[in-house]
C-alpha cells in the first residue's frame, strides 16, 4: 500500500518512507491511498487475543512493506508488561452499564502519547534498516512539557538513535521538569532554554533547515528526523486501541458483536480522534465520534458550522495538551472526506495560512456531521466534571479526561459510550485535588501526590512516586542562540 500527500496526490511513497519523511515536501501529510477493511471475522478473532496480536492485525494492513517479523519485533519491544504495568496497555474501565473509560495512560510517562511514542521509534529505525542506512538518527524535540518526556522514553536506548529535547527552562511544571532532567539512557539529552516554548520550537526548526548544521552532522554519520505528531508512524498505532476497546467490551459481554459504540475524545491536534475515524472506516462498528475541546474551542465551532477560524484569543487552561488553535491532523480528515481532493485541501490550507480561516463545502460539512459531534468544556465545567466523576462513580480523572467526561454527559445517542482517558490524574494533581474540593497547600508539587493518594486511595504511578528523589542528570541551560552549538556538543561533531 502506498501513501499520498494531502496536497499532491502524485506524491506516492511506501509506509517506511512516509515514517522516515514525516511531512511531504509540499507541506502535506501522508495518507494511505485506500483505507483497508477489517472483516467481522477478524474483529471476532480479536476478542480472545491479546493487545499485541490485535496490534499486529491492524498495523500489518497499513505497513505493508514491513515483514511480519519486523512488525512483531516492533510491537513486542514497545508494549511490554513492564512498561505498561500489565498485559493490556489500554484497559477499559466500566462506570455503569452505558458508560466506559478507555485508560490510555499506563505507559512510562503516564500520558496517552506513550501509546504511539513507544512504538514509533522502532518503526522508524526498522524503516531506516530497510533502506540499508547506517546513519544514526538524531531526533530533536521542542516541548512544552508532555511530548518531550514521552519521546525521551520512546527513544531511550533505541539502537541507531540519539534524542535531544529542548524545553523552556521556566515554562514547565516541577513534575514535568524532573521527569525530563532525570531521564536515563545513553543516547538521551535534555536542555533548558532561556525562553518560552515558541523560542524552543523556532530554534529547532532553524537547526533542521540550517544547511551548515545538516552538512556537519552528515559528516559525523548523523541524519535529522522528528517525532512530531503529524508523522504517520505516530497516528497508526492509535487505531489499534479503538479495536481493542471494542473487543474487550464484547469479551466482557457489555456489548454484542455488531453493536455500535460512541467514542468521546479529548482533542487537541486531532490525531487521537482521527485514528478513531480511520477505525470506523475500516469497519469497526462506531456510532459517533465526539470531539471534546477545552476553552480553546476552535474545533467545536468548525464541526458545528463548517468554518475554521483561528483568529481568536488563545487560553492557557488546566488541560494544556489541548491548548491548540491549529489542529494539524484535521487536514487528513478533509482530504479523505473530500474524496482525496488535493487541490481543494491545498486551497483550504492556503487560506488558513493567509487569513487564518476557511469554510468547507456544504457536502464536506454534511459528511463530517454524519460521523462527528462536537462540544467543549470551560475551566469551571472541567473542575466540576472531576468532582462529579468521583462522587458518582468513585473514579478519579485528570483535567483532559474531564473535558471528555463533561461533553459526554451533554448528549445521548442511544449507543453505549467510551470516553478516552488521556492522562493519569497524578500528572495534574493540583487541578484534580481542586476538582475534588481538597486543599492544595503543599511545599512542592511532589507532596501533592501524597495528598491525592490519601484522599482517593488511587495508587501513585511508580514512575512518578520515585521522581522527587530521582537523580538529576541534565541541568544544562542555554540561550536560544546557542541551541545549534548544544546539538554539536551533544553529538561530539
Ligand atoms: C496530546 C494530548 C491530547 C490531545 O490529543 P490529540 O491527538 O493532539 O488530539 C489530549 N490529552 C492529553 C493528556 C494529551 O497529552
Amino acid at each position: 500500500m502506498n501513501y499520498v500527500s494531502t496536497r499532491n496526490k502524485n506524491v506516492k511513497i511506501s509506509s517506511a518512507d512516509a515514517i522516515i519523511k514525516g511531512l511531504s515536501e509540499d507541506g502535506g501529510l501522508f495518507v494511505p491511498q485506500t483505507i483497508p477493511a477489517v472483516s467481522e471475522t477478524e474483529i471476532s478473532s480479536m476478542i480472545n487475543s491479546d493487545y499485541k496480536t490485535r496490534a499486529k492485525l491492524i498495523l500489518s494492513k497499513f505497513l505493508t512493506d514491513y515483514s511480519e517479523d519486523e512488525l512483531e519485533s516492533c510491537i513486542n519491544g514497545a508494549y511490554t508488561d513492564q512498561k505498561f504495568g500489565g498485559s493490556n496497555p489500554a484497559p477499559v474501565k466500566k462506570l455503569d452499564d452505558n458508560n466506559f473509560v478507555l485508560e490510555l495512560w499506563h505507559g512510562p510517562t503516564c500520558a496517552f502519547k506513550d501509546m504511539a511514542l513507544q512504538i514509533m521509534p522502532r518503526l522508524l529505525t526498522t524503516a531506516l534498516k530497510k533502506q540499508n542506512s547506517d546513519k544514526t538518527v538524531v531526533i530533536l524535540v521542542a516541548t512544552s512539557g508532555d511530548t518531550g518526556k514521552a519521546a525521551l522514553e520512546g527513544f531511550c536506548d533505541v539502537e541507531g538513535t540519539k534524542i535531544l529535547v529542548f524545553y523552556p527552562a521556566h515554562g514547565v511544571s516541577e513534575v514535568q521538569k524532573k521527569q525530563m532532567t532525570s531521564q536515563s539512557g545513553s543516547n538521551t539529552g535534555v536542555m533548558g532554554v532561556l525562553g518560552n516554548f515558541d523560542d524552543c520550537q523556532s530554534g529547532v526548526k532553524r537547526i533542521f533547515s540550517d544547511e551548515k548544521a545538516v552538512k556537519r552532522l552528515e559528516k559525523g554519520g548523523f541524519v535529522f528526523s522528528s517525532a512530531n505528531s503529524i508523522n504517520w508512524g505516530r497516528l497508526v498505532p492509535q487505531v489499534v486501541y479503538y479495536f481493542s476497546a471494542y473487543a474487550d467490551l464484547v469479551k466482557s459481554a457489555d456489548i454484542k458483536t455488531g453493536d455500535k459504540l460512541d467514542f468521546i475524545v479529548p482533542t487537541g491536534n486531532f490525531g487521537d480522534i482521527l485514528a478513531g475515524y480511520i477505525a470506523k472506516q475500516m469497519g469497526l462498528p462506531v456510532g459517533k465520534l465526539v470531539c471534546a475541546s477545552n476553552k480553546n474551542n476552535v474545533l467545536t465551532d468548525f464541526i458545528k458550522t463548517g468554518t475554521y477560524n483561528k483568529n481568536r484569543d488563545f487560553f492557557t487552561t488546566m488541560s494544556p495538551s489541548m491548548d491548540i488553535l491549529i489542529s494539524s491532523n484535521l487536514e487528513r480528515l478533509l482530504f479523505i472526506m473530500s474524496g482525496y481532493d488535493d487541490l481543494k485541501v491545498s486551497g483550504y490550507m492556503d487560506q488558513l495560512n493567509k487569513t487564518g480561516k476557511y469554510t468547507v463545502d456544504p457536502e464536506i460539512l454534511s459528511k463530517i456531521q454524519t460521523d462527528f459531534i462536537a462540544g467543549y468544556a470551560d475551566e469551571q465545567q472541567t473542575l466540576a466534571a472531576i468532582g462529579d466523576a468521583y462522587n458518582r462513580f468513585n473514579y478519579v480523572i485528570d483535567p483532559h479526561t474531564a473535558v471528555g467526561y463533561c461533553v459526554s454527559a451533554g448528549y445521548q445517542s442511544g449507543n453505549k459510550k467510551v470516553i478516552l482517558s488521556t492522562a493519569s490524574p497524578y500528572k495534574f494533581p493540583k487541578s484534580v485535588i481542586k476538582g475534588l474540593g481538597g486543599s492544595i497547600q503543599a511545599e512542592n508539587e511532589f507532596k501533592l501526590f501524597e495528598i491525592l493518594n490519601k484522599k482517593t486511595g488511587v495508587e501513585i504511578p511508580p514512575s512518578l512516586a520515585s521522581l522527587e528523589n530521582a537523580q538529576v542528570r541534565f541541568d544544562g541551560k542555554c540561550s536560544k542562540e546557542d541551541m545549534t552549538e548544544k546539538v554539536y556538543e551533544f553529538l561530539n561533531v
